[in-house]
């Protein structure tokens, strides 16, 4: 099955979401949204994820979908229900065919309030199910850093179709990698905003946020010297354990600093080869990965050449239900070295179990 039309859909929902995230920001950035560090965050994730559901309901009324909100705290709470629902309502596409294709605007707030909680779907093995983070990587996403707007189609537990949406990042594949704070100014969209996509057996393509539809393939970088080699990880210490990752980086010989940014756009950022590999060590053994944090950047990154497992060697296991329950952190690395990457993993956590 080729997907063109859910790819399609994908990418206009996904570049249509953005729109809202950037405006939110730009609006913060102004004191128009002032309420609490928090509150840009929660207008945001909640209007994202609005509009996208709402062009995957026009489109696929029959598909299930995991996503990352609910819409309860906005029932109990009208004031931030209508600065959301202000945002839905004018936030459209430049282009009114692709408007079309996403389904036109919202027709209301109550509408909006009932899309927001058809993403509570309880995930699973079988059929097609959407996963969305609408806003992954919030702290990016406050700081004017990295941040992705992520949707996948899962048909039976797999991956079939992944889009990533990452403001911040250059459109440029061959900009080097950098943990650098992205910008409010407008005129910087020229060089900012980034779609990566990914079909199934088709590859992995970025374009341009502004033409989402206009993409070229990536590829990752061959690493034929791991000591030049680039690893990334998370910004936030409580999400993945630096000091392991920096052992492993060790081990392997890799001299340079590791380079850190919020969300999956480092997994589209190794997939276009602006860096190599991406780990992502448990700090608590009790953490369960979710879903809509791993599936689009996974599919990318395998279609563009890598190769992702958990820290057992382990494929991600998307059917289990919201989390990613089988699964123990992520090593992300070229097809080529996954294994010697893998092999310093699990030695680096191996001599960690016998010293505490
Ligand atoms: P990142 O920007 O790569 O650090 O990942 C952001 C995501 O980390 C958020 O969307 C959360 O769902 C997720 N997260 C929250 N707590 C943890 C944790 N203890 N370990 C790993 N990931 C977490
Ligand atoms: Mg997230």
């Amino acid at each position: 099955m080729s997907y063109a039309k859910e790819l399609q859909v994908a990418q206009l929902a996904v570049q249509r979401a953005t729109l809202l995230t950037k405006r939110v920001f730009r609006e913060k950035a102004k004191g128009t949204v002032d309420k609490s560090d928090k509150s840009p965050v929660t207008i945001g994730d909640f209007g994202a994820q609005a509009l996208i559901i709402a062009a995957l309901r026009h489109h696929f009324p029959d598909d299930a979908i995991v996503a990352e909100e609910e819409a309860a705290q906005l029932r109990a709470d009208p004031n931030l229900a209508d600065q959301i629902w202000s945002l839905v309502r004018d936030t459209r596409l430049p282009d009114p065919a692709a408007e079309d294709l996403v389904g036109g605007p919202v027709p209301s707030l109550d509408a909006m309030l009932d899309l927001i909680d058809r993403g509570n779907s309880p995930g699973g093995a079988k059929g097609r199910i959407w996963s969305i983070d609408p806003i992954d990587g919030t702290k990016g996403f406050l700081r004017g850093g990295q941040y992705a707007v992520c949707l996948a189609l899962l048909v039976d537990g797999h991956v079939q179709v992944g889009v990533l949406g990452c403001p911040n990042l250059p459109i440029d594949d061959a900009a080097p990698l950098s943990a650098d704070v992205g910008s409010d100014d407008p005129s910087d969209d020229n060089a900012r905003g980034v779609l990566f996509s990914a079909v199934r057996g088709a590859g992995a393509h970025s374009a341009p946020l502004s033409t989402p539809t206009a993409g070229k393939p990536i590829a990752m970088r061959p690493v034929s010297d791991m000591t030049a080699a680039t690893f990334c990880e998370s910004v936030e210490a409580a999400h993945s354990a630096h000091g392991d990752q920096a052992e492993i980086a060790r081990r392997l010989g890799i001299t340079r600093p590791s380079v850190r940014m919020d969300s999956q756009s480092k997994y589209g950022s190794i997939a276009r080869g602006a860096g190599d590999i991406y780990l992502r060590l448990p700090v608590k053994a009790t953490y369960q990965e979710k879903i809509w944090d791993h599936a689009a950047g996974d599919l990318i990154v395998r279609e563009a050449g890598g190769q992702v497992t958990d820290i057992d060697g382990k494929s991600l296991d998307f059917s289990v239900g919201r989390t990613l329950a089988n699964n123990k952190g992520v090593v992300a690395a070229p097809a080529a070295v996954h294994g010697e990457v893998l092999k310093a993993v699990q030695d680096v956590l191996r001599q960690k179990s016998t010293t505490t």
